[in-house]
């Protein structure tokens, strides 16, 4: 095989794989997998694994195998199935015909079993679960052998063939490795291998009773599917002996297996356990709340697999656990939007500005720059007429000396318009609110631009009253208020630490009319104010919702910037 092409920086796992490329150890193939447990919707920290893992696959003109660890039939489900095929093709991968599930090999995994208990290798136990995990000891103390460890071969063969055959209850048998109860390694003491579940499989069926553990389910496949290279998170170094056990005691084919350090993320919860119950108890709306850092809720969110993939490549690969700032993910994301997000204006809290000057019924249709970072994108027509609306943030009746927007006397730019000079303010006369601005406009402006040479400070967006479309605008914050939601008292958990204003809903804004075609989950930068797309879910003809995806302020690029300058901001 040829050796890669690479732009990206190198690291431990490509220098393991390069040096069994050189000294042959699987003649010359590169197989990697991502295994993935259909018990719930993958996050983005199973993005890096099948970045890395089919990015590496790609790299060095090898395969990568989709492999559902399918072997708990309790909390697995078909909608699972489903989400992890999209969520991994919507990344930009291709497990091309390399779709296999652990269910698949039940049959050579129970041959595996038979075959360890022929060799003296596994028992049958008839200790309880509970019996079980007391003789098991501790980190300091050893574990006892089970009284039935010395069951015969043929007391075992008899046991196990009427474990399948479903003769016994849950609970009263399972099958066990004997390795040793002494080890330093609790997982080699005498794991267990399968346990009766009287359970149907989404794929098997009524076929099997007893099902095979994680442990014992999850090396096997690897060897079944001669993969080489066996990526996984550092937890599994423990279990790595556990894996090398049972591919030596069965002589068949072996996998390198190779941990790294799992990703983290600063204000996010990455277990599937803990987003379920986010899930359940109703903290977000479901698996793809654009708050949660599921794929599904980053696609709903308006990220685009390229910011993503971008991520993963540049937080690399280590030995060792740390936390990755969010920031860096928004900043990819905002690198990437801003070559191709098409800039539009949207006005989230709006307030009517009239133009005294400006006649009855006139609307001119302006020219405007659809994206200033893509020379290609072209220009659009914007209506403008008298009444507009502006932003409510964008006025202040008495404002301090910095603040370069509009207040009356002063000038400001209408994007793609006029310069409008504010004369006054209406106002209800009970409250006292300001009911709408008025103004006049320079006809000489056009454009935005005044010939005379005068300047303005401040540029606001804008849109025409009569032509605008209302719109529901969702704001989103992070979904925990501590860099990590796991800090907390010591009778709270994760929960303890959501933030009570993830989400802000705005209605009714108000948006171009040109975004009336524009397509679930497509992306824009309302000038401004930020990056939003169409909500692929709830949008629709009658109803625009959008998201935002992020706001324009990139923390990352401040703290990189002030970083150079040789201070913490
Ligand atoms: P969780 O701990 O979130 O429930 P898991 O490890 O149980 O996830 P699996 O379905 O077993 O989820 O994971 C599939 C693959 O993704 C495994 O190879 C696992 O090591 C990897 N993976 C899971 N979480 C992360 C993470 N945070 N960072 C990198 N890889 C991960
Ligand atoms: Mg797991």
């Amino acid at each position: 095989m040829a050796s890669p092409k690479r732009e990206n920086p190198s690291h431990f796992i490509r220098h393991r794989i390069d040096e069994d490329l050189k000294t042959h150890k699987y003649e010359g193939r590169v197989v990697t997998r991502f295994p993935p447990e259909p018990n719930g919707y993958l996050h983005i920290g199973h993005a890096k694994s099948i970045c890395l893992n089919f990015g590496l696959a790609a790299e060095y003109g090898g395969t990568c195998h989709l492999r559902f660890d399918d072997t708990n039939p309790i909390k697995e489900e078909l909608e699972y199935i489903e989400s992890i095929k999209a969520d991994v093709r919507w990344l930009g991968f291709d497990w091309g015909k390399h779709l296999y599930f652990a269910s698949d090999y039940f049959d050579q995994l129970y041959a595996y079993a038979v075959q360890l208990i022929k060799a003296g290798m596994a028992y049958v136990d008839s200790l309880s679960t509970a019996e079980i995990r007391r003789y098991r000891g501790t980190l300091t103390s050893p574990g006892i052998n089970s009284p039935y460890r010395d069951r015969s071969v043929e007391e075992n063969l008899a046991l196990f063939e009427r474990m399948r055959a479903g003769e016994f209850d849950e609970g009263t048998h399972v099958l066990r490795a004997k390795i040793d109860m002494a080890s330093p390694n609790l997982n080699m003491r005498d794991p267990v291998m399968y346990r009766i579940m009287k359970m149907p499989h989404h794929r098997t069926g009524h076929t099997w009773c007893i099902y095979p553990m994680y442990d014992f389910a999850h090396g096997l496949s690897d060897s079944i599917e001669r993969i080489t290279h066996s990526i996984c998170t550092l937890e599994f170094e423990d279990h790595r002996p556990l894996y090398d056990w049972f591919l030596d005691a069965l002589h068949v084919y072996h996998p390198t297996q190779i941990e790294f350090a799992r990703l983290n993320l600063t204000y996010t919860v990455m277990s599937k356990r803990k987003l379920l119950k986010l899930v359940e108890q109703g903290h977000v709306s479901g698996w793809d709340d654009p708050r949660m850092p599921t794929i599904s809720g980053f696609r709903r969110r308006g990220y685009t697999p390229e910011a993503i993939r971008n991520f993963c490549e540049r937080i690399g690969v280590a030995k060792r656990d740390s936390m990755v700032d969010v920031a860096l993910l928004e900043h990819c994301l905002r690198e990437d939007l801003n070559k191709r997000a098409p800039r539009v204006m949207a006005v989230l809290k709006p307030l009517r500005l009239v133009i005294e000057n400006y006649p009855e019924g006139r609307v001119e249709m302006l020219d405007a720059e659809n994206n200033p970072e893509d020379p290609t994108a072209g220009t659009r027509k914007v209506p403008f007429s008298r009444v507009l609306y502006i932003e409510q943030d964008d006025f202040m009746e008495d404002p301090p000396k910095k603040f370069f927007r509009l207040a009356p006397g002063r000038e400001v730019r209408l994007k793609h318009a006029y310069y409008v000079t504010c004369t006054g303010v209406k106002k209800d006369e009970e409250t006292g609110r300001i009911l709408e601005v008025r103004c006049t406009y320079d006809p000489d402006t056009r454009g935005g631009w005044s010939d005379d040479g005068r300047k303005v400070r401040g540029t606001l967006h804008w849109v025409s009253a009569a032509h605008a479309l209302k719109a529901e605008i969702r704001l989103y914050d992070h979904l925990f208020i501590k860099e990590n939601p796991e800090e907390t008292e010591t009778d709270q958990d994760f929960r303890a630490n959501l933030n009570p204003r993830s989400l802000e809903v705005l209605f009714p804004c108000r948006v171009e009319p040109g975004l009336a075609e524009a397509a679930p989950g497509s992306r824009y930068q309302f000038l401004r104010q930020g990056y939003f797309c169409v909500d692929p879910v709830d949008s629709s003809k009658d109803r625009l919702v959008f998201n935002r995806t992020a706001t324009l302020r990139d923390t990352w690029a401040k703290i990189q910037q002030a970083g150079r300058q040789g201070f913490r901001p």
